[in-house]
């Protein structure tokens, strides 16, 4: 039978990737992103998606994206909470506004979209979840006050949808991926912390959105029946070298 995935954060990036590698091995994907030009070229020409232009860090918006998808594909096996924004600065310079900014989407969004779909990845008998962390989420930098707290925040709730929700046959785990140049990591990444990044990792580059892809993947999959809970840092082995981070 198909099995049918919610991709955030769909329309670009590590969401992409995942959508289109999902789609590759037979799924069929509601693609949700707040960026609707974005969707729209995202979505262009595929089959087997539907498209949601809508935010996670909404109730009313997440309720829709619950009621769309069981309306299009009768439920869900898989959901992935990748949407994020990320914002580096030092305590003293992060307002509260930019904090707010990112934990709302962050945090509240993984909140939100994992409470709203729990009845139809209950109903699948084989759900699971994915969250996208970071390897900000695991140690700290001075940089990172916000986006490295709700990456950690995003750890910390995987594991508690793991011993919450396993009663139900959903396993949840979490992705920490290292750097990979889409636009978000472009955005903060300084050439400094680019060059950092490639001496202090053991395979010397950035990862590539595909290699990101392909763990999100396995752990949506039956191969993964028996992990739960886990944080797989997927980061070029940056996390064993005990480096802190650029
Ligand atoms: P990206 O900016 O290319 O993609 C993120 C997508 O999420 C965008 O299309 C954006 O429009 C969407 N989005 C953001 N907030 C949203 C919201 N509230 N509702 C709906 N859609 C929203 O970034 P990416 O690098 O592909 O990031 C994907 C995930 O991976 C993020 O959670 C990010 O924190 C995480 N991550 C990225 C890196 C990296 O180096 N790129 C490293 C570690 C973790």
């Amino acid at each position: 039978m198909t099995k049918t995935a919610i991709v955030t954060g769909a329309a670009r990036g590590i969401g992409l990737a995942t959508t289109e590698l999902l789609l590759e091995d037979g799924w069929q994907v509601a693609m949700v992103d707040w960026d609707a030009d974005e969707l729209a070229r995202a979505t262009e020409g595929r089959e087997r998606i539907l498209a949601l232009p809508l935010d996670v860090s909404k109730p009313d918006q997440v309720a829709e994206i619950m009621t769309r998808t069981k309306e299009a594909f009768g439920g869900i096996d898989a959901l992935i909470n990748n949407a994020g924004v990320a914002d580096f600065g030092p305590i003293e310079e992060t307002d509260f506004a930019r904090w707010r900014r990112v934990m709302e989407t962050n945090l509240d969004g993984v909140f939100l979209m994992t409470q709203a779909a729990t009845p139809m990845l209950r109903a699948s008998g084989q759900g699971a979840i994915v969250n996208i962390a970071s390897i900000s989420g695991l140690r700290a930098s001075t940089l990172r006050v916000a986006y490295g707290t709700s990456k950690a925040g995003v750890i910390q709730l995987t594991q508690q949808q793991a011993v919450e929700l396993g009663e139900y046959g959903i396993r949840a785990n979490c992705v920490a991926p290292g750097p990979v140049r889409t636009k978000l990591a472009m955005a903060v990444h300084s050439q400094e912390i680019i060059d950092a990044y490639h001496d202090a990792i053991p395979l010397n580059r950035y990862g590539s959105e595909r290699e990101i892809a392909e763990v999100i993947a396995f752990l949506c999959s039956h191969r993964a029946s028996y992990v739960n809970g886990q944080t797989i840092a997927v980061d070029g082995g940056f996390e064993c070298t005990g480096v802190g981070l650029p």
